[in-house]
């Protein structure tokens, strides 16, 4: 009863896990396991947009978007896969709008599109509106539309099922072992072909933007079979979370006139980034917030500035820019525009500030946002191993837990929805066009043998430790001392530190011994994956000596494109981390400073 084959399993059900279910479905038997009902995965969150060069309110060309997300990377994205992305984009949004999304339209009835951070004309070096979007809810329809469609051609759920081990028999990935999370049961998923869609890890850091469930399962269940993971330095914070809570405001406030505002009441940001100012790219404005923070300008010498998008600002600002509509009017607001185009937006700070964004100004900081690391794919989302891009049989990864990479060292907004629609449907294609062209691989003995010992141990654990001690721990240290900015003092530190914690973990005591959605005990095996990420993460930061991108290390201040131009590997043999390189693909664009 709880074995099950298909030719392809899919382990997530976000945008990228949906449209990777929905392609393979298409040619071979294809089940989604999900341990989240799918449309609460976290692409439900997406606010802004999804990134394409359609042109539809002023010139825009694929080759400008290239050019920005590589400038965007820092020159570590891989220039192959970023001109793939953002040439399948304009196909990739018209697709999505005749499934059925409710883009927004401009009054021609053309997908509207908005300014996001990084994305400009490459020949004025001004913003271009990129980002096709839904209101601030742009996410939560790719979701609900992708999920409709894989309902309508029969995709296979399994909702509520936490994958906890992948199985791997003679060099090839044979399936994975999942808990039931309503009984407890441990299933064994039998497949050709499987491909990890199961999002990021930004809940290692105490003040983030990601949801519960951003605990890097997949990424810690590959390391633990000895695959590696990639560039795990990077990770990306974004700007503007709300004060202390780290719920995301997002850049689109910017994109339609917001400014940052420091405790003196000064625009800072034209000082960090004369030309694009506010919407220079997210690693950029973050640091400048922390650096005004440091340097005593936070409000009221706080750690926190402010986001302000009123319109008496947002039109001053615009007429002190020059800037216009897209038919040369003065561009101007009022406050039912900005309820109407950030709505949701309002709403958070309404609830959970008492703040309203249309007549004050929203306290913020930068919050753990992306997870620009993680599993190693080409451009076809098959898990790639080594400096030679060799394939692992049978294994997939597509989203934020993959690294393609088209991100690099920092990934522009609007970018990663693109990457899961256009790299979730090839994952699927490819996946399902192997699984066609193989028999199933046996499964090994005893399948569940591994993940149930797992689970027992933690289950009658008779230690003292407590999960969410533990964790507290690990976010702090995490948020602290591998955050924005970076030391080698900072970061010998944090690694000693979470060895500590993996010490006391396995020490760790789960009170609920039931089977019946046992969370206590979820979130204990999550704990140890994310310890297992946080160290990983910390390890690469050290060894990494440059700053590029969203890694910034302050003993190490500048690129170091001699040295650095490399891709980091880490995997883990016999409980020791071992890093290895390599190589950046450039194809056309050799690195540059960035000025934005
Ligand atoms: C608040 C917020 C706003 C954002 N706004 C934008 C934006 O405007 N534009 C943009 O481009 N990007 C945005 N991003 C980033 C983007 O939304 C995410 O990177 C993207 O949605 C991730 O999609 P995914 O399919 O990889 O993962 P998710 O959508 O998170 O899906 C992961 C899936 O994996 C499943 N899963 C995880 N572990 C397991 C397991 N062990 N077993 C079974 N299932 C598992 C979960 O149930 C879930 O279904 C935003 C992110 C956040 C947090």
């Amino acid at each position: 009863m709880n074995a099950h084959q298909f030719d392809v399993i899919v382990v997530g059900a976000g945008g990228a896990g949906l449209m990777a279910g929905l392609y393979a479905s298409r040619t071979a038997k294809t089940a989604v396991i999900s341990k989240l009902y799918p449309t609460r995965s976290h692409t439900g969150a997406a606010q802004g947009g999804i990134s394409a060069a359609l042109g539809n309110l002023e010139e825009d060309r694929i080759e400008w978007h290239t050019y920005d997300s590589i400038k965007g990377s820092d020159y570590l994205g891989d220039q192959d896969a970023i001109q793939f992305m953002c040439e399948e984009a304009p196909q990739a949004i018209l697709e999505l709008e005749h499934m059925g999304l409710p883009f927004d339209r401009t009054p021609e009835g053309r997908i509207s599109q908005r300014f996001f951070g990084g994305h400009t004309n490459n020949e004025t070096g001004k913003p271009v509106r990129r980002a096709c979007h839904a209101a601030d809810r742009t996410g939560h329809m790719i979701l609900q539309t992708l999920y409709q469609q894989c309902l309508k051609n029969k995709v296979n759920f399994f909702d509520e099922y936490q994958a906890i081990d992948l199985l791997i028999e003679n060099g090839r990935a044979v399936g994975v072992v999942a808990i039931e999370l309503a009984t407890g049961e441990l299933h064994t998923f039998h497949a050709k072909a499987v491909i990890f869609a199961t999002g990021g890890h930004g809940r290692i850091f105490e003040v983030t933007s990601n949801a519960y469930a951003y605990t890097g399962d997949g990424a810690a269940m590959l390391l633990r079979k000895g695959l590696p993971l990639e560039d795990m330095e990077f990770f990306q914070f974004h700007p503007t979370g709300i004060y202390k809570l780290g719920i995301l405001i997002t850049e689109g406030v910017r994109g339609d006139g917001g400014v940052l505002i420091n405790g003196k009441g000064e625009r800072f940001m034209p000082k960090y980034a004369p030309t694009v100012k506010d919407l220079a790219s997210r690693d950029v404005v973050s640091r400048a917030i922390y650096t005004e923070i440091r340097e005593g300008r936070g409000i009221n010498g706080s750690n926190y500035v402010y986001l302000d998008v009123r319109p008496e600002t947002v039109n001053r600002i615009a007429e002190l820019d020059g800037r216009t509509n897209p038919d040369g009017s003065k561009y101007t607001v009022t406050g039912e525009q900005i309820l109407q185009k950030l709505p949701d937006i309002i709403d958070f700070c309404r609830v959970y500030l008492g703040v309203d964004p249309v007549t004050q100004m929203m306290p913020i900081q930068p919050t753990a946002h992306y997870t620009m690391g993680g599993i190693p794919t080409n451009k076809y989302g098959e898990v790639v191993i080594d400096d030679k891009q060799t394939p692992f049989p049978g294994l997939y990864a597509a989203g934020e837990c993959a690294c393609v990479s088209v991100h690099g060292g920092n990934r522009l907004g609007t970018n990663s929805l693109l990457d899961l629609v256009v790299f979730g449907k090839h994952a699927g294609l490819r996946a399902a066009e192997y699984a066609n062209g193989v028999e199933f691989e046996s499964l090994p003995k005893q399948p569940e043998a591994a993940a149930r010992s797992q689970f027992d141990a933690l289950r009658h654990a008779t230690g003292k430790e407590n999960v969410y001690d533990i964790s507290t721990e690990m976010k702090k240290i995490m948020f602290d001392l591998v955050g924005i900015y970076r030391t080698e003092k900072d970061m010998l530190v944090a690694i000693e530190k979470v060895r500590e914690l993996k010490q006391r973990y396995a020490n760790v005591k789960v009170t609920d011994t039931g089977k019946i959605f046992n969370t206590e005990l979820i979130n204990a095996w999550e704990l140890g994956n994310m310890l297992e990420l946080a160290e990983v993460i910390a390890v690469s930061a050290l060894n990494r000596k440059e700053s590029r991108g969203g890694h910034s290390r302050e003993d190490y201040p500048n690129r170091d494109d001699k040295e650095w131009m490399k891709h980091t590997l880490v995997v883990k043999q016999a409980d020791e981390l071992k890093i290895s390189y390599k190589p950046v693909t450039v194809t056309k664009y050799q690195p540059k400073v960035r000025v934005y």
